[in-house]
């Protein structure tokens, strides 16, 4: 429910041009499959994934030789969900985290303004809910605006912040969080970073040092690297996952803002391009509106 609504705006967008492209049509021929590659484009899917998808679809039409211009949405359906599926996007459970894994480390990356705050804060709560400890690491000391908002996050959440002064090493901050989480049986540990993209070197250098402070303590963390992309960018989130994945391994994505934005085909186009499954997808500011990527609900609301 609350997805089919978060979504609206795409859906409407998508949903709408694919039915006026199929009304009076028969069956699905090269014609109906370019003006098929136009709406997808059109939806933020990306250009090299759209393409993908389109040749899937001529596979299938030429090996059934007829399908029907009806049949068109299904299928379109059917190719998107597998491509999802291959690239292991969406999760079984619900927030579900690996029991053998305590701390168990979640580092999350992303630009300022994207939605990083917000979503540590909706991730925290929904692990707080499910039963588990978390304390938060306020890793961006670059902005105080940052370290003071997560801090907003943590009391609304009801969990502890681990902080330093503004200007402080992030590796340090990380190093005090992971100890503290460590000492106290914590069940999660989910560390915020500044996420400066001016200078590809620097971010890698900090994000390198981050991670090795950390391995200090738990050999194996961060176990996940989340990188927050803002949906409603389209393409600029192309551009930042692109950046992100350059400077270090990102294993998993949170794509924000979904709600008020006619761009959600991005979710699909940025998760094939990367092969980086989508974990969580924000769809509005509430603490409750954050959830786990279900490839088949979202789909479905998408074209459905
Ligand atoms: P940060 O700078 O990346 O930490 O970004 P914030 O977490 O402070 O979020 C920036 C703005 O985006 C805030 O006004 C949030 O309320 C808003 N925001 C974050 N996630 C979502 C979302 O999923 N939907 C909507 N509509 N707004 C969001």
């Amino acid at each position: 429910e609350k997805l089919n609504e978060g979504l609206s705006k795409t859906k409407e967008s998508v949903l709408q041009k694919i039915t006026r492209m199929v009304v009076g049509k028969s069956k699905v021929d090269e014609d109906l499959l370019d003006e098929l590659e136009e709406v997808l484009i059109s939806s933020d899917v990306g250009v090299a994934t759209t393409i993908k998808i389109i040749e899937r679809i001529e596979a299938r039409v030429s090996r059934d030789k007829y399908v029907s211009a009806s049949e068109l949405d299904r299928i379109l359906r059917e190719e998107i969900k597998d491509l999802l599926k291959e690239n292991r996007n969406g999760i079984d459970g619900d927030f579900d985290i690996p029991e053998k894994a305590k701390p168990y480390v979640i580092m999350v990356v992303g630009v300022n303004g994207v939605g990083k705050t917000t979503t540590i804060g909706k991730l925290a709560h929904k692990f707080k809910s499910a039963g588990k400890s978390v304390l938060l690491g306020a890793g961006d000391t670059f902005r105080a605006a940052a370290i003071d908002q997560l801090e907003i996050w943590a009391d609304r959440v009801g969990i502890d912040l681990i902080k330093q002064k503004m200007g402080a090493d992030p590796a340090s901050v990380a190093f005090d969080t992971i100890s503290s989480a460590k000492a106290n049986n914590i069940d999660v540990v989910i560390i915020d970073t500044a996420g400066r993209l001016h200078n590809k070197t620097n971010l890698m250098n900090e994000l390198t040092k981050i991670k090795n402070v950390m391995r200090k303590i738990v050999p194996d963390a961060p176990h996940e690297v989340l990188l927050v992309l803002d949906g409603s960018t389209g393409q600029n989130a192309f551009e930042q996952a692109k950046q992100f994945t350059l400077a270090t391994e990102v294993n998993a994505l949170a794509v924000t803002k979904l709600d008020g934005t006619a761009k959600g085909g991005v979710v699909i186009g940025i998760s094939d391009q990367f092969k980086i499954p989508v974990k969580y997808i924000g769809i509005g500011e509430g603490i409750e509106d954050l959830q786990v990527f279900d490839r088949e609900a979202f789909v479905d609301s998408l074209f459905g």
